[in-house]
């Protein structure tokens, strides 16, 4: 008998496993495990998609023109030049299935983000997978990967689950010295995050070359995770690829209400970064003083590093007993990492104190 089977790569793609937010038999959980923001949901996006109830019987406006409308106001971009998806994930999977498939390779660093392996395998893609260098994206070393095969480069910047931060000048080398054919991706789905004067998020790039496109979501500071919407600023033929082979109506109406209210919220986006740049120091801060190394980050997450992979499994096993759940890091190369959000005060401190707890009762091995 034959049965319906897919393409032979689509059953080499592993599921994505997303932080968990239950544990059996524990009523309050602290979730650290999928670096949403500390604060929740803006007041005024709870109000909007309550609102959006009444309109739900309608399709969405497939084209996203007021949501589009309001991020160009928010960051002085062209409306035009922006395509909304269900999420960035969603526009990340459009550019491997439009610029990806069999024998166009796929380039991206080994500790990259795991959605660009996943939707670059289902486009039949090759995906390579450059070493990094301290955890960091390597320019000289992603420029060595590309091939006359190569067709698109993904960047996340910062990385997840690394935190590690790529500076402007070294993400326009890259540029500079990749294939015209080649399109760079940048994934700045932290950019809110990011104090450092040497960043960009990828505007810069996108303005000054007609083969960069940066990506960018709701669901990290803005609080809008369980929406799903993210956005990408593109050069015309990009954006207008996108418009071809997006889902026609992929952002819901609450998602697109939700977006526009959150963009309207007084202060929302400065709360959160400031609470981050207070916070993620003092997570790193007590992880070290417990004797954990922590890698540097410019996200709302640290990576915790403990040296082997049975010492973060026993970690995780000790925090979970204690109802605070993070992210193991195995399925990005790093088994003995734990990537831990940063949340609101009181959470940093559960977990500072739950970590150095564990370290204290195994001293000595
Ligand atoms: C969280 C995250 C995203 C956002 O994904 P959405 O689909 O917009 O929720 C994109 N890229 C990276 C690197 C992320 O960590």
């Amino acid at each position: 008998m034959t049965t319906p089977r897919p393409r032979p790569e689509v059953l080499t793609i592993s599921p994505y496993i997303g932080g968990e937010s239950e544990l059996p038999g524990i009523n309050r959980t602290v979730k650290l495990s999928s670096n949403e923001g500390a604060f929740g949901v803006p007041p005024g996006a709870q109000a909007a998609i309550r609102r959006a109830a009444d309109d739900a019987f309608r399709y969405p406006d497939g084209g996203a023109d007021a949501l589009r409308e309001a991020i160009g106001r928010r960051w002085g971009l062209d409306p035009a030049r922006i395509v909304c998806g269900a999420g960035s994930d969603d526009l990340i999977y459009q550019f491997c299935l439009a610029y990806g498939g069999p024998g166009r390779d796929i380039v991206m660093s080994a500790h990259g983000f795991a959605i660009y392996f996943i939707a670059g395998t289902y486009a039949g893609s090759r995906v390579i997978k450059v070493p990094e260098r301290n955890l960091t994206a390597d320019v000289d070393a992603m420029l060595a990967a590309v091939s006359p095969a190569t067709r698109l480069m993904f960047l996340a910047n910062p990385n997840n689950p690394t935190g590690s931060m790529v500076p402007h000048e070294e993400v326009a080398r890259l540029r500079a010295h990749l294939p015209p054919e080649v399109l760079l991706v940048l994934d700045s789905a932290y950019a809110e995050y990011v104090t450092r004067a040497d960043y960009d998020p990828g505007v810069r790039l996108v303005d000054a070359t007609d083969n960069t496109v940066m990506t960018r979501t709701f669901s990290k500071v803005f609080g809008l995770g369980g929406m799903r919407i993210g956005w990408c600023y593109g050069p015309p033929d990009v954006i207008d690829v996108l418009n071809r082979t997006r889902g026609p109506f992929n952002v819901s109406v609450a998602a697109q209400a939700a977006a526009i209210a959150a963009l309207a919220e007084p202060g929302w986006v400065e709360k959160g970064r400031d609470h981050n740049t207070a916070w993620r120091p003092k997570l790193a801060e007590g992880l070290a003083a417990a004797g954990i190394k922590v890698w540097p980050s410019e996200g709302n997450f640290v990576l915790a590093d403990f040296g082997t992979p049975a010492k973060a499994e026993a970690a995780d096993a000790w925090l979970r007993q204690r109802g605070i759940i993070v992210r193991r890091v195995g399925g990005y190369g790093l088994p003995h990492c734990l990537r831990i959000t940063v949340g609101l005060a009181e959470e940093v401190q559960a977990v500072v104190e739950g970590l150095a707890a564990f370290l204290a009762g195994r001293q000595g091995d």
